[in-house]
């Protein structure tokens, strides 16, 4: 099965967690990710790099931006379930994503990862190829997240009568307003109070900064646009029912010695902010 654009998208940042895993002091092991990624996720980062986004330029390893969002959110994770009651894990865009093999989980934890067929087609062969073995009982859910998503996840077993932890990690900017208030209409409908939210997105002013312009056009090229994105994270979440914290990468909770460049307020406009956002409902 032919992968989309945006869902080989998914192996580019395989190939960064590759990257990072094989660094000298890598700040996570992703054994899994140099198979998944395949020689079009290594093919994407070459193109994407010569497209010089301004935090990746100087860079010849992995994105300083892809390896400290990885890493925050496996802290943010199981930081959110260790200190709640919370037993069930949501992986919203799951790709290529390996958390439930890589991370140690309670041994009651149910692991959900939707994502299109074709991504998991793809992620299930390898994963079997290498003898993957999950540390805890994941579920694979096929759906598009632009349609009704929540029936198939009930279905594989999702206890909508108790909180959760969902995760949305690189997928709201290659949605479109409409899509991604769709998202959150459902998500609220599967998000008992008490759960807890997770997501990336740049600001929105910059999609159209002159700086970014290489980029951006590099990703339209690939099938794959930004055409998303939020300027106030938390207004914009508190308006769908959630309490959020709004992190920047290089700020002490999302730095962890990585992050090269100056950390620019969050609302300093035209410097393509990206938000690294946790949430309670
Ligand atoms: N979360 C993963 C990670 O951080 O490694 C994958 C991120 S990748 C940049 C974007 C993912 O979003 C792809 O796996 C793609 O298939 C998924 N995606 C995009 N639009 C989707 C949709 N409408 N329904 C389901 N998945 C979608």
């Amino acid at each position: 099965m032919t992968m989309t654009p945006v869902g080989k998208t998914s192996l580019w940042i395989a190939a960064n967690r590759a990257l990072e895993t094989e660094s000298n002091e890598p700040l996570y092991r992703d054994p899994f990710a140099r198979e998944l990624a395949g020689q079009t996720g290594f093919d994407m980062i070459s193109i994407m790099k010569a497209a010089k986004h301004r935090y990746d330029m100087n860079t010849t390893g992995p994105s300083p931006y892809i390896t400290i969002r990885t890493k925050f959110f496996d802290d943010a994770l199981l930081n959110a379930l260790n200190a709640s009651a919370i037993q069930q894990v949501v992986i919203l865009a799951a790709g290529m994503d390996a958390r439930a093999f890589r991370l140690d989980w309670p041994s009651n934890l149910v692991f959900f990862e939707v994502d299109r067929d074709e991504v998991f087609v793809h992620k299930e062969a390898v994963l079997g190829h290498l003898q993957a073995r999950p540390k805890c009982d994941r579920r694979i859910v096929s759906a598009d997240l632009t349609e009704q998503w929540t029936t198939a996840l009930v279905k594989e077993g999702f206890d909508q009568d108790r909180p959760a932890a969902f995760l949305m990690e690189g997928l709201l900017a290659y949605l479109d307003a409409d899509s991604v208030a769709h998202l959150f209409s459902q998500l609220n409908m599967m998000a008992h109070p008490g759960s807890w939210l997770g997501f990336d997105i740049s600001d929105a002013d910059t999609l159209a900064s002159p700086r970014l312009t290489q980029y951006l056009k590099q990703l339209e090229m690939l099938g794959s646009p930004w055409i998303f994105g939020i300027n106030d994270p938390k207004t914009y979440l508190a308006k769908h029912g959630w309490r959020g914290i709004v992190t920047q990468p290089g700020e002490p909770d999302a730095d962890y010695g990585r992050w090269p460049y100056p950390t620019i307020p969050h609302r300093i406009t035209g410097h393509h902010s990206r938000f690294l956002v946790t949430a309670n409902k």
